[in-house]
């Protein structure tokens, strides 16, 4: 699943350069232009990284931070701080505020780029690693390999998607709908029932000659990647 980074700031030529490089890498991204209408996004949905500027309209990006600090759901939100040059003592107000970060405008984009990367690493190692490991199973998202036991699997597209998408938060049960969100989008209109339709088809495949299930059903809300499997 592609890490999910949102970009608050007010000037568009630097949104759309940000947006085109972390695009470009893979990442999913949002932008919004206001920093009270980023405290409204946050609300609904957290990103595993915020991009924010310091001087925004509506609220700044120093307050935004203070509020998201405060809040449980955003409290420990990988958050990098993109300042103007001469806010050197706001600098250090902004990470006293608790931002992970900060990059100096102007700055280098593969600079940039190293930074994000390296919060993910320290924050979400899951995200970033290309192979995902659990038990007897691999699963490497750069080749799109799925081994088990050292055998290769062979998953449709949305299998690898869905074993992707469990196997990255190992224990964590996820809701149909949040499975339909992460896997399929929330753009497309898919039954909850085609969630079931999969992983019947996963398991099937990942399952053959094997007695052990890594999947989890979880009776009345759907499905886990089991923490103690393979141990
Ligand atoms: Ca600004």
């Amino acid at each position: 699943m592609a890490p999910k980074v949102m970009i608050v700031e007010d000037e568009e030529p630097l949104t759309l350069l940000l947006r085109y490089n972390l695009e470009a890498e893979g990442y999913a991204v949002e932008s919004v232009g206001r920093g009270d209408e980023a405290e409204i996004r946050l609300r609904e949905n957290v990103p595993d990284l915020l991009l924010l500027d310091w001087m925004l309209p509506g609220l700044s990006g120093i307050e935004l931070c203070r509020r998201l600090r405060s809040r449980a759901e955003t409290r420990s939100l990988p958050i990098l701080i993109l300042t103007a040059r001469g806010e050197e003592t706001e600098r250090i107000r902004g990470l006293a505020t608790g931002a992970d970060d900060y990059v100096v405008k102007p700055f280098s984009v593969p600079e940039l780029m190293a930074r994000v990367r390296a919060i993910l690493r320290r924050s979400r190692p899951e995200i970033v690693a290309s192979l995902l490991r659990a038990g007897d199973m691999e699963l490497d998202r750069e080749s799109h390999r799925v081994r088990r036991g050292g055998r290769e699997l062979h998953l449709g597209p949305t299998e690898f998607r869905l074993l992707e998408f469990l196997m990255q938060s190992p224990g964590r049960v996820f809701s149909r709908e949040q499975m339909l969100d992460g896997v399929w989008g929330r753009d497309i209109y898919v039954d909850e029932r085609t969630v079931d339709v999969h992983v019947g088809r996963l398991r099937k495949a990942i399952n053959r000659g094997t007695r052990q299930d890594p999947i989890r059903t979880v009776r009345g809300v759907g499905y886990a990647f089991d923490e103690q499997f393979g141990t």
